[in-house]
Parts: structure tokens; sequence; C-alpha cells
């Protein structure tokens, strides 16, 4: 894996710089596939599409954003200022942007939460933890799964949608493929 630029974008909000870094290369070395469709990729990992500041707590997609500056990995550590990186949500948080329907102004945008929220319950299945660990989080759990069932197209999703749609009560997530030295 190589990292390439790094981005500076600036907060719409509060106008604090963050960054997220580029990658020139990357490959599929120790991935790891699951049938909900979600890639785990140490070695090509994925910059979130929508993220909060980590000065206002402000959400925002940061394809809105225009790229403030860019600078090489070596200027950002030669750099006296530290800029946060751009991080994924967490479940919570997916849940708290979901009720905000100015948050996610397309199709493509709510299947995108609706899908990371979706893997982010899953990950505690994947962790071996408990499903739901809130009063509220089966109904909201139901409520997407039922959701992303009527729209997801990808075979394989559709096959996981539908086990976790029949069943409704909890995932059977599993572990496709193991992967190493594929390169794309
Ligand atoms: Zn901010």
């Amino acid at each position: 894996m190589t990292i390439g630029n790094y981005r500076i974008y600036k907060c719409p909000l509060c106008e604090e710089l963050f960054g997220m870094f580029t990658l020139r290369s990357g490959n599929l070395f120790g991935a790891k596939h699951f049938s909900d469709g979600k890639l785990y990729a140490p070695m090509m990992p994925e910059s979130p599409q929508i993220t909060v500041c980590a000065f206002c707590d402000y959400n925002f997609w940061i394809d809105d954003l225009e790229v403030f500056t860019e600078m090489s990995h070596i200027e950002v550590l030669e750099s006296e200022k530290r800029y946060p990186l751009a991080r994924f949500l967490n479940l919570e948080e997916y849940i708290e942007v979901l009720k905000h329907k100015v948050l996610y102004d397309s199709f493509e945008r709510e299947y995108y939460i609706r899908e990371q929220l979706w893997w982010a319950f899953n990950d505690r299945v994947r962790d071996k933890e408990e499903l739901f660990q809130a009063d509220n989080e089966k109904s909201i759990w139901k409520e997407n799964i039922h959701w992303l069932h009527s729209f997801n197209d990808k075979e394989m999703r559709k096959l996981q949608i539908e086990i976790d749609y029949i069943n409704t009560q909890y995932p059977k997530i599993e572990l496709l493929e193991l992967m190493k030295d594929r390169v794309r």
C-alpha cells in the first residue's frame, strides 16, 4: 500500500481543517470479504463519504467540499499543525443522521447511510458482541433491513438481506473469502 497526497478540507461550519489521505496503490492482501458485502481490506482502506467534524460535531459529505490544499506525506509529518483525519461515523451517529433527512438529499446517499448502519450492526456480530445494545435498536435495525431489502440489487447483498429479512432476529454473516495477492 502506498499513501498518496493528503487532501486538506475545511469544515463547512467552523472552518477548522481536517485531512484525508489518498491511496496511490493498494492491494487485497489479508482482506476479508463477508456475505453482507463488507470488505475489510487493511491494505486498501476506504475513506468515509460522510463524516463528523472533530471540532464542532457537524455532519457533512466530503464530496460537497472543495479541497482546500494538498500536502505530501512528508509535508504532513513536518507540519507543526496536526490535522485530524476524517473518520467513519459510528452506529449511534448513523442512526442520528438518518433522523435528519436534510443530511441526505439523494437516494444514493440514503442507501450509503443505511448500508453503513447495517454493516455497523453486523460488525457487532463479527466482533461476537450482542446485536442490540440499547432498547430502541431492534426496531431501528428492522426498519433499516426492510428499507434495504426493498431496494438492494447486488446479488450477494441481496442474499444476505433476504436472510436477515426473513429472520428479523439475528444476521448470519459468513466469511466468504480470505483474499491475498489480489491487486486492483
Ligand atoms: Zn467544524
